[in-house]
Formats: C-alpha cells, structure tokens, sequence
C-alpha cells in the first residue's frame, strides 16, 4: 500500500466509500462524481500506478470482477448500455494515478463520452504498424 495514495486508502477500507463489492483483491466502489448515478469504479488493493504496472495475475482478474459489477449496475440503474473504461496517463484523462477500472451506465442519446474522430491508414501503413507493435509483444 502507498501511504500517499487514497485509492490505496480507500481499497483498503481505511477511508469509508460507498461500497458495492469486495473480495480479497477488489473493491468497487460509488465514483463521486458520476457521469450518471451508479458509475462503479473498481480499485486494486495492491498499489500499482496504471496497466503498465499491474502483475498480470490481478490484471487478469479485473474483467470478472467488472462483469459482475457492470451486470448488477445495468440491474439496478436500468441503463441502456455500459461503458468499461480505464485511463493510463495523464494525456488518457487519468487523474487518480491508482489504477481503476470504470463502470459507466449509458442511456440512449445521451451523448456524455465524447466520440473520437474516425481517421485512416495510407495503403500499406497499417500492415507496417501491426508489425512493429506484433514484434514489441
Ligand atoms: P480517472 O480520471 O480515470 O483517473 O478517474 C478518477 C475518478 O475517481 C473520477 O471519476 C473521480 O470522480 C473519482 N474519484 C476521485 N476521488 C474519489 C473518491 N474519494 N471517491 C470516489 N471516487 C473518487
Ligand atoms: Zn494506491
């Protein structure tokens, strides 16, 4: 636990959330600040700052967890979809640098989470991009 993080405090029951799952590697909790009532996010209890840092066995363990989460969240919110996401980097919109995972209910139109632009590969490129990223795996 990093003694300067308040996930880590908050993961691990010392400062008091809306909880909604624990187990002995989680805990998922109310977002403060939803983009719609229900907004779950889930939190490690082990420190690491993003998914770059995660060991692969709790990293491995995350999407069950948010299955769960988002399957009770749909439940009880009644939303029309759910948006799985997790930010690494400031420049990702992170801005609790604890990793966690969100739980976003959606409803039809309402337009919270901005679209990205579609863009396009030159003939070729993407074939030459594939490798390199294949080839750092
Ligand atoms: P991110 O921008 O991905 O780092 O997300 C951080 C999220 O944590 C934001 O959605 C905040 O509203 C939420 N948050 C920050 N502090 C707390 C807190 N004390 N309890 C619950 N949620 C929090
Ligand atoms: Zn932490």
């Amino acid at each position: 636990m990093n003694d300067n993080c308040i996930f880590c405090k908050i993961a691990n029951g010392i400062i008091p959330s809306a909880t909604i799952y624990e187990d002995a590697d989680f805990r998922a909790i109310l977002d403060i600040a939803p983009a719609h009532k229900g907004h779950t996010i889930i939190l490690p209890k082990q420190h690491a700052a993003n998914l770059f840092e995660i060991d692969e066995e709790t990293a491995g363990k995350l999407l069950p967890v948010a299955k769960k989460v988002a399957g009770a969240v749909k439940k009880v919110t009644g939303c029309d979809g759910i948006n799985i996401l997790q930010n690494n980097g400031e420049a990702a919109g992170q801005t609790v640098f604890h990793l966690h995972v969100h739980v976003v209910p959606r409803f039809e139109g309402d337009g919270i989470l901005p679209v990205w632009p579609q863009g396009s590969y030159a003939d070729g490129e993407a074939a030459e991009l594939a490798a390199k990223i294949k080839a750092e795996l």
